[in-house]
């Protein structure tokens, strides 16, 4: 299906609005990508990063009424929402569960509890310790959350361009203007542009256009993780917690360890072992295999010796701030336009933070394009 979508800058996208679950579904495709002819005033807000921050500012601002354009590097949307498939089982291999501290995020919950999309998983990893806390899941895999609000984005009329790396952002006077690597891709005019990648990213994108990069971005650094995931016969079950789960401190040297079809979101056993910040910061440069050997006899030992049928490994440089900005968005100071910067660095950290700050930066957004209009 072709669908030119309705707002003013007149895309054609591949995507099109049908049926959520076959928007959905779509969206589960690399070949997500939009065609889209950039028209001479561009779009009204271009977000740059398709995770939980980008998604949730893009679909806020296209339902009030916002011609809105996200564009990401990965294959497909949701960044540390992440989810891989390895012959029959699922894995996540970015974020695990998410808590809800808020109302406002709670409210969001219960939405996407009601659509089917997220379940209660557990209450506590610690069989001596249930806190009653609940953990939340995505049925199906982390990526699924973010491919039913990239679904909803898409339904709204809101552009979705994956496979497209933003080299640099730059102020033209008249629009912001995204640039991408390589030659496919023609630069992107906005009249606001939300930046929601990592800091470091951000700050390679703001340097490359020559723009401000503000002085408390350069203060945020990250831990890494390596995740590993493990394709086995052997079920582990009473080696982990009720859940089949075990979280550190429980163990010494994985922060976090799941058993996926014992989660609910997987047909197969999976494992998904987490290395703690250190360990992953020093393993960091090696080759997967240098990884694996390194690792073996830790995982060994979680599995009572047992071995497993296939292993991968999946490094996350960025996987979430040591020390983030108190504030849920930053702006850039000494440019026209808006240009804002948000994440799970700012106000807050996890799914639950970006979240947040997605829904702030956006408000910000539509708050000043209210006042430029008045
Ligand atoms: C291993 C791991 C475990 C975690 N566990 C948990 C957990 O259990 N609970 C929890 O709440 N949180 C957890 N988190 C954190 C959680 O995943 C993040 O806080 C949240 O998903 C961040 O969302 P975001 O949209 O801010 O960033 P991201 O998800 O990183 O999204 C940013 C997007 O920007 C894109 N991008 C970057 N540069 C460019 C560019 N130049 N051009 C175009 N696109 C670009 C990326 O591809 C990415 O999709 C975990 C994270 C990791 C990595």
């Amino acid at each position: 299906m072709v669908h030119i979508s309705a707002h003013r800058s007149s895309q054609t996208t591949i995507l099109g609005v049908g049926p959520p679950d076959v928007v959905r579904h779509r969206v589960g495709l690399s070949a997500i990508a939009t065609v889209s002819a950039v028209s001479k005033d561009g779009v009204d807000v271009l977000v740059v990063g398709a995770g939980m921050t980008g998604l949730t500012a893009g679909l806020t601002l296209v339902e009030a009424g916002k011609s809105v354009r996200i564009v990401d590097k990965g294959r497909s949307v949701g960044g540390r929402l992440a989810t891989r498939r390895i012959g029959r089982a699922t894995l996540d291999h970015g974020a695990q569960f998410f808590t809800v501290r808020s109302s406002e995020f709670g409210d969001a919950v219960r939405m996407w509890e009601h659509d089917g999309v997220v379940s209660v998983w557990t209450h506590g990893f610690d069989a001596e310790n249930l806190d009653g806390h609940p953990r939340y899941r995505t049925n199906g895999g982390m990526s699924r959350l973010a491919k039913h609000l990239a679904a909803a984005f898409v339904g709204a009329g809101g552009d979705l361009v994956v496979n497209q790396r933003v080299h640099s952002i730059i102020d033209t006077g008249r629009s912001v203007t995204a640039t991408y690597d390589g030659t496919t891709r023609p630069p992107d005019e906005a009249q606001a542009v939300l930046l929601t990648a990592p800091t470091p990213q951000i700050v390679q994108m703001l340097e490359a256009g020559g723009m401000p990069v503000p002085d408390p971005v350069r203060l945020v650094t990250y831990h890494a993780v390596i995740a590993l995931l493990l394709i086995t016969e052997h079920d582990p079950a009473g080696r982990l917690g009720p859940a089949g789960a075990l979280q550190q401190p429980l163990d010494p040297m994985f922060t976090f360890i799941a058993e996926n079809r014992a989660k609910g979101i997987s047909d197969h056993i999976g494992l998904t072992f987490h290395t703690e910040p250190a360990l992953s910061a020093a393993l960091f440069d090696c080759s997967d295999q240098e990884i694996i050997d390194r690792l073996t006899p830790e995982l060994r030992r979680v599995l009572g010796g047992d071995t497993w049928n296939e292993i991968q490994v999946k490094k996350w440089r960025y996987a979430g701030p040591r020390n983030g900005h108190p504030d849920r968005f930053l702006a850039v100071k000494g440019v026209r336009l808006p240009v804002l910067l948000a994440g799970d660095a700012f106000g807050g950290a996890r799914v639950e933070g970006a979240f947040l700050s997605g829904r702030r930066a956006a408000e910000q957004l539509l708050r000043q394009s209210t006042q430029t209009s008045g």
